[in-house]
């Protein structure tokens, strides 16, 4: 990791890279090739709305913790990063079982999804102390669930200053973290009880 990646959330952060964005636009391109490494070598878009290998909530789980970007491990659902992050420590509660509406879930998984909801904002504010959170699903395609088939709760870490103009400009968001890093410092922290 290079030293302008840093390993912080601080505004001041933000703050610089809106700078180098508009002044330095190749060192902003340096920032995102790690990104588009996880892009390449990572899950990609389902092909269709079959459950199996084709879905990435389906395949993820068959994966080791670190390939697969996996958090946390539960009975019914399991907890990941999001490999089109938001906010550095993005993370998807998904249920094991391939489905897509919320009113299908069965209780037992309506509860772990909530349960591993809660864990993950405890654990990312031991972890980065967001100031906020934005929790929450998109159900089907038009309300902008990128795998609509598999449903999923995001559970997005929030600071101060984060929504500056670099995403609306840039189309990104600047993430001081890689994937991997981020993923081991939140397993680390996860409780072990639902470490599963
Ligand atoms: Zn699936």
């Amino acid at each position: 990791m290079s030293a302008e990646q840093g390993d912080g959330h601080g505004d001041e952060v933000q703050v610089e890279r809106a700078g180098d964005h508009a002044g330095v636009p190749d060192r902003l391109e340096r920032l995102w090739t790690p990104h588009r490494m996880a892009y390449i070598g990572g899950q990609d878009k389902p092909t269709d709305s079959d459950a199996g290998p084709g879905c990435p909530f389906c395949r993820i789980p068959g994966l080791g913790d670190e390939e697969g970007l996996v958090v946390a491990r539960g009975e019914v659902a399991f907890v990941v990063l999001n490999l089109y992050p938001y906010n550095s420590g993005h993370l998807l509660v998904c249920p094991y079982r391939h489905v897509a509406d919320y009113t299908d879930l069965a209780d037992d998984e309506v509860a772990e999804v909530a349960s591993m909801t809660r864990t993950a904002m405890r654990v990312l504010r031991e972890v980065s102390a967001p100031h906020g959170f934005n929790l929450g699903m998109n159900q089907g395609e038009v309300a902008g669930a990128g795998i609509a088939a598999h449903l999923h709760q995001h559970v997005v870490p929030r600071w101060g200053g984060d929504s500056n103009f670099l995403p609306i400009v840039g189309r990104t968001r600047a993430l001081p973290e890689l994937l991997g890093d981020t993923r081991d410092r939140l397993a680390a922290a996860w409780p072990a009880a639902q470490k599963g």
